[in-house]
């Protein structure tokens, strides 16, 4: 056990940007002075995509939530400057920046998407890795495909990924109690997911994977997606992505 109760983590199943929690503790970390609440709405950076970013708010004073982290069951929310309008046992009101929420569950979703496309169109390759910040959002695989595959590929996984979202389906979330029954909803299952505790199953395209992450409703909100490289990558094949691009 820790300091601190773990912290509910309502972004798992409640997209809200606005909500209330207390605060635990206000605690000075390695990183800065962070806040510790007894919930959050804010979504700490992990699984390759960014945190959300946005204030808490005591009566008419704001303080800035400039960065979100997670460890050990604990949610730290650091904060612009020093939060000395915040006290131990406040309530504070939470507001999440919606923007940057929206474009960091549209680029998530879009990884999602890749892997969906990568089954559709038959290639069978675990993926090992995701990056869904906005700079150069790629999904990476185990395995190699060669030169001049790699832009016929491309074209194949932009045209399925492309009907799917055309197709408008819902993005579906639930909980798996049991590890042994992950296999059952997804073709992969990572190293990292941990087998002592219910985790949640997304479903994007038909496809289940093990997430955490922040996602759309449905797949029709991604606009277009393009894929425009795939690259060697220390002896993987890394697929980078783009969505809600124009035609
Ligand atoms: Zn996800």
């Amino acid at each position: 056990m820790g300091k601190f109760p773990h912290t509910v983590l309502h972004y798992l199943s409640d997209p809200s940007l606005e909500g209330s929690a207390e605060i635990f503790a206000i605690e000075e970390t390695d990183f800065g002075l962070a806040v510790i609440l007894d919930q959050t709405l804010f979504y700490p950076q992990g699984g390759g995509q960014p945190c959300d970013h946005g204030f808490l708010q005591v009566n008419d004073q704001k303080v800035g939530v400039i960065s979100v982290r997670f460890d050990a069951g604990i949610v730290y929310h650091f904060t612009e400057g020093n939060p000395e309008v915040l006290s131990i046992g406040d309530t504070v009101n939470l507001h999440v920046d919606g923007e940057r929420r929206a474009l960091n569950s549209k680029i998530h979703t879009g990884g999602h998407l890749i892997d969906t496309a990568m089954i559709n169109c038959g290639y069978d390759f675990n993926p090992i890795k995701g990056y869904h910040f906005p700079d150069s959002p790629y999904v990476e695989y185990e395995g190699m495909i060669e030169l001049e595959d790699r832009e016929r590929i491309c074209r194949e996984l932009e045209v399925e990924a492309n009907h799917l979202i055309a197709s408008g389906q819902p993005v579906e979330s639930f909980i798996v109690d049991e590890y042994d029954q992950l296999k059952d909803y997804c073709p992969t299952v990572p190293e990292f997911v941990p087998k002592d505790k219910p985790i949640r199953v997304v479903k994007v395209g038909g496809v289940g994977c093990p997430c955490g992450g922040t996602h759309v409703a449905d797949l029709s909100q991604l606009g277009q997606l393009r894929v425009p490289k795939i690259k060697s990558k220390g002896g993987n094949i890394r697929v980078s992505y783009r969505v809600g691009v124009s035609s």
